[in-house]
């Protein structure tokens, strides 16, 4: 059975890799191509979009997918808007591999905000040393909010035009470990960093260096999508992909 996967985050690589040894599945891996060096599996993949919910229901038909797996990081609120209304054009099976969210854990002093824009206007008017663990696309946000100076971190460097101007760059990419995190807060005298709810393990150890040393985290909330069904992990994935294979899942 051929199995698009909606990649981009370490959840989609490993069900890739699982699927690549598989001989019962044929995965293809989808990204949309916004980092340069991405980690590839070993599977066929295919690196650009498809060209909106038409080009994504034209290539499943075209490329005959048995079922789609968005394991998309959970803020690329688009793609997974779009594997949806795929989906039911074609009626190709999917399934929404996300993993669960951060909860508000004793010590943490979360201020929850639905956007960057939002997370901008958080920081407050008192100018503030904030560490952006974003990602790059959405930095512009806080040029809105030039009285800080930022430690912005991301896999690829930012547009230069679209920096606050009081920031400095580090390219880094996860997992982070909670000692380098530590450090990394301490040694820049972050005051208060900005985070998604990404959820997961391997951007976390930031959130737990920040509730360490007391310090707030702007927490920008996840977008809403549209309901699809949906499991946490790589092996309720694959037991979902093995109930399409059985002959009884095709009949009525
Ligand atoms: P997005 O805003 O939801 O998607 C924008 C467009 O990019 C989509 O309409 C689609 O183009 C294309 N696209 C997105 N994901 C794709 C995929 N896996 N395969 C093929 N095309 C894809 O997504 P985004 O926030 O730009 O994220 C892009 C990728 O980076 C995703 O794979 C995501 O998992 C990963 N990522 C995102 C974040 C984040 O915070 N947003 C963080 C880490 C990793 P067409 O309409 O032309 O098909």
């Amino acid at each position: 059975m051929r199995v698009l996967i909606l990649g981009g985050t370490t959840e989609a690589f490993q069900l890739a890799q699982r699927l690549a040894g598989d001989a019962r599945f044929d995965a293809l891996y989808a990204l949309a191509g916004r980092t340069q060096k991405p980690l590839l599996p070993a599977t066929t993949c295919r690196i650009g979009g498809f060209g909106g919910v038409d080009g994504l229901a034209r290539w499943l038909v075209d490329e005959r997918v048995g079922a789609m797996i968005d394991a998309t990081h959970p803020f690329a609120a688009q793609m997974s808007r779009n594997a949806v209304e795929a989906a039911a054009i074609t009626y190709v099976p999917l399934l929404r591999l996300q993993r669960a969210e951060w909860q508000l854990q004793p010590g943490d002093d979360w201020r929850i905000v639905a956007d960057m824009v939002a997370a901008a206007a958080a920081l407050g008017e008192q100018p503030q040393r904030a560490f952006l663990a974003i990602g790059r696309k959405e930095v512009a946000a806080f040029t809105a909010a030039p009285q800080h100076s930022y430690l912005v971190r991301a896999v690829d460097a930012p547009n230069a035009e679209g920096l606050p101007p009081q920031s400095q760059v580090i390219l880094q990419r996860g997992p982070f470990a909670f000692a380098d995190e530590l450090a990394l807060l301490q040694h820049n005298r972050i005051d208060i960093v900005v985070s998604k709810n990404a959820g997961g393990t391997a951007a976390y150890p930031k959130i737990e260096a920040a509730r360490q040393l007391g310090i707030p985290v702007v927490m920008v909330a996840r977008p809403a999508i549209p309901h699809a069904p949906e499991c946490a992990d790589i092996d309720a994935a694959l037991a979902w992909l093995e109930e399409l294979l059985r002959p009884e899942a095709h009949c009525g």
